[in-house]
Parts: C-alpha cells; sequence; structure tokens
C-alpha cells in the first residue's frame, strides 16, 4: 500500500503541507525573479518526522539532521542556486551531499528572498533583534496587487464573495473578507444558442445585481477567478480584472524603526555587536547625531541606501558592504556591515516559532530543532 491511500484514513503531516503553509507567510511569487526557493530534493508527498534548521546547507549540518531523526531541512539559503551539471560524487561535494540526501530519504526545503521580502521575514527580525520598535518596510513593494469586480444577481451575493474569500480574495493587512459592494442593473439579451440562468434566450433581460469588489494578490487570482465561476449561477459571469499601484503592506525590502532612546555611535555599535553575536563590524563615519531611527536589511542589501538615506534614518546595518558604497555614506548615515550570516540568522527563531505553532495547533508531536553549530565561512581575526 502507498503512503497516498493510508492518507485516506491517517491525516498525515506531509511536507507539502508544511511548505503550503510556510509558503502562504512567504509566497515564492514575491522571491527575487532568478532566486530558487521551494523544495530542492526530496518529495513534499514524505510524512515529516522532525524538521531540522539551517541557514545554509553544509555535510555537518546533514549529519546532524539524521543524528536527531529529522528527515526535512528547512535552509534559508537555497542547496541548488546555480545550475548544477554533473552528479559527481567522487569530485563534487555537493554531489556527495545529494547522494547522502537521497540514501536518508531528506528533503531540503528553501525560503529565501520570499522570507526577505515578507513582514515578520529576514529584516523584520533583525529589526526586533536590535530592539526597534514602529517597524515598516523599508522599501515596500508595489504592483502585486489586483482589484478583481464580479457582477452577480442579487440573491447571489454571499455564495459568490464566500467563493472568493475562501480562496484568499479579500485579504488587506491584519483583515480579511474585505469587500466592498454596490447595487445596480444588469442587462444582457442571450442567442439562440445560450442557456441563460435567469429570463430567456433571445429576449432583453434586465436584472437586480450587485458589484462587488476585492483586492486579490496577483498571484492568487486564478484560483480566486475559478473559485467564483463554480458558484456563480451564470452562463457567462462578468467580472473585471484591474492592474493596481497600491503600496504592499505585507512584502518589501529592509525594514525601519525606532530606538526606544536615541544612543551614541559607540553605544549603537556595542549594542549592534553584542545582539547579533559578532566580534567585529565595519561602519562608516555618520551623521555627527545621536542614533534613534535605524534602517535594517538582512544580507546583501547595499542598493537600500539611497532608501536609507531618504527616509531619514540615523545608520542603516546589512552586509556585503563594498568600499565605495561606504563612501557613499560617510556623513550621511551611519552604516554598518553586521555580516552576512549575522544579519540572515537571526530569522531562523521565528520560522521555528511559525512551524512549532503550526505543528502543536495541528496536534503533531513533530520537532523542530536549529543547528547549533555556525555555517558562517567568513572567519575573524581579531588582532588585539
Ligand atoms: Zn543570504
Amino acid at each position: 500500500m502507498h503512503q497516498s491511500d493510508w492518507c485516506i484514513f491517517f491525516d498525515f503531516m506531509t511536507i507539502n503541507k508544511l511548505i503550503r503553509f510556510i509558503e502562504n507567510w512567504a509566497p515564492p511569487e514575491i522571491a527575487w525573479e532568478r532566486d530558487n526557493v521551494g523544495l530542492q530534493i526530496g518529495s513534499r508527498d514524505y510524512t515529516i518526522r522532525n524538521v531540522f534548521l539551517a541557514l545554509d546547507l553544509t555535510e555537518d549540518v546533514v549529519d546532524k539532521a539524521i543524528e536527531n531523526n529529522c528527515n526535512l531541512i528547512f535552509t534559508h539559503h537555497p542547496f541548488l542556486f546555480t545550475p548544477l551539471r554533473k552528479i559527481d560524487y567522487s569530485r563534487n561535494p555537493k554531489a556527495s551531499l545529494i547522494k547522502k540526501l537521497i540514501l536518508n530519504e531528506i528533503s531540503v526545503f528553501s525560503a529565501h528572498t520570499n522570507l526577505d521580502y515578507t513582514k515578520g521575514g529576514v529584516s523584520f527580525q533583525l529589526a526586533q533583534k536590535i530592539g526597534l520598535t514602529n517597524i515598516e518596510f523599508l522599501s515596500p513593494l508595489s504592483g502585486k496587487e489586483l482589484k478583481l469586480v464580479v457582477f452577480v444577481p442579487a440573491d447571489y451575493k454571499k455564495v459568490v464573495a464566500d467563493a472568493i474569500f475562501n480562496a484568499g480574495g479579500g485579504i488587506i493587512g491584519e483583515y480579511e473578507n474585505c469587500s466592498f459592494s454596490s447595487v445596480g442593473k444588469g442587462t444582457f439579451k442571450g442567442s439562440a444558442n445560450s442557456n441563460p440562468a435567469i429570463g430567456e434566450k433571445e429576449k432583453f433581460t434586465e436584472v437586480d445585481e450587485i458589484r462587488i469588489e476585492v483586492i486579490v494578490d496577483n498571484w492568487k487570482l486564478s484560483g480566486v477567478i475559478s473559485s467564483m465561476l463554480k458558484v456563480h449561477p451564470y452562463e457567462e459571469p462578468a467580472f473585471d480584472v484591474y492592474p493596481l499601484n497600491n503600496i504592499s503592506k505585507e512584502y518589501g525590502a529592509g525594514a525601519i524603526g525606532e530606538l526606544g532612546k536615541s544612543l551614541s555611535k559607540k553605544e549603537f555599535l556595542k549594542l549592534t555587536a553584542g545582539k547579533l553575536k559578532t566580534s567585529a563590524l565595519k561602519y562608516s563615519a555618520g551623521k555627527g547625531t545621536g542614533i534613534k531611527k535605524v534602517a535594517v536589511c538582512g544580507g546583501t542589501c547595499s542598493d537600500l541606501l539611497p532608501d536609507a538615506i531618504k527616509k531619514n534614518a540615523d545608520a542603516f546595518i546589512t552586509a556585503d558592504v563594498k568600499y565605495h558604497t561606504f563612501q557613499d555614506a560617510e556623513g550621511k548615515i551611519l552604516l554598518v556591515d553586521a555580516g552576512h550570516y549575522e544579519t540572515e540568522n537571526v530569522a531562523l527563531d521565528e520560522v521555528k516559532k511559525r512551524m512549532d505553532d503550526f505543528f502543536v495547533r495541528n496536534g503533531e508531536q513533530i520537532k523542530t530543532l536549529k543547528y547549533k553549530g555556525n555555517t558562517n565561512p567568513v572567519k575573524f581575526f581579531i588582532n588585539k
């Protein structure tokens, strides 16, 4: 008997269920277009035993996952990023890692830039770690939402609206089931081949209709439309889809917030190094003022420096900052390079917390374990 047959009797916690839960928070559609997020290796149909979390996939991470009876590894950085042309175990360490994963039936799932760009994701976690409050996106995404307008006979208003809501339409920030409706008259005259739900073919008909309008994320549109069409009574339902320029409240790059009190440059650097557990920081000369408003972006985000300056941040914490970027920041903002690993690793606690909550809510005993080692390839020599 296959596992899928058993699923008829038991509600297994499959890898697919967990991926759908995480990707509902961090949709793959908001990831950088050249990213490679999602299931890297394995099968969505496997039942989860336990989950292992790490920033990167290394041999030691795989070994520790095996030791701890985990058959799913979550990583932030995708294991497969550049195309692999050969799986040669003797020459390529990545290939031998693939062999080990397959032989041990371990699946690997990654949420990368989709985790960076979502509310509560990498940059929000970094901002919280530093102690910022009133956290917002530094550079919110726009143009990801659409307006769906559907015309229904008055009696069908609720059933059609519910179908739209159930498929994920009508969500605004912390609110769901958001819609606007107005009354009006719909008219039509069906051809000889038509089969009208109301009125007769080849006769002009006027119906009391409701115009329902909702906001829909563009990647949910086809699901919302097919759900709506299933319950709409008309043979040819009338609906319109409009592009919107709304600024997203849910998705964006970087984060900005405020410290509880203004700190000196030295106090701020000490706080940052302490919270991110690093022994060294690179930084530019700041504005010469106290540090209160702070922008952050986990990983490589020098391209957001102009946004941080424009929003009048006193400091900007990111990583992989080049010499000339420090030069651009001089006198305008305290630019801090706190390390790629250090600024991103903070997000794993939030991923773990959400997974733990999800398993508890589903009555599962599944454990999530965070890798205790350090996958940071960058080492520091401190010349004391
Ligand atoms: Zn990264």
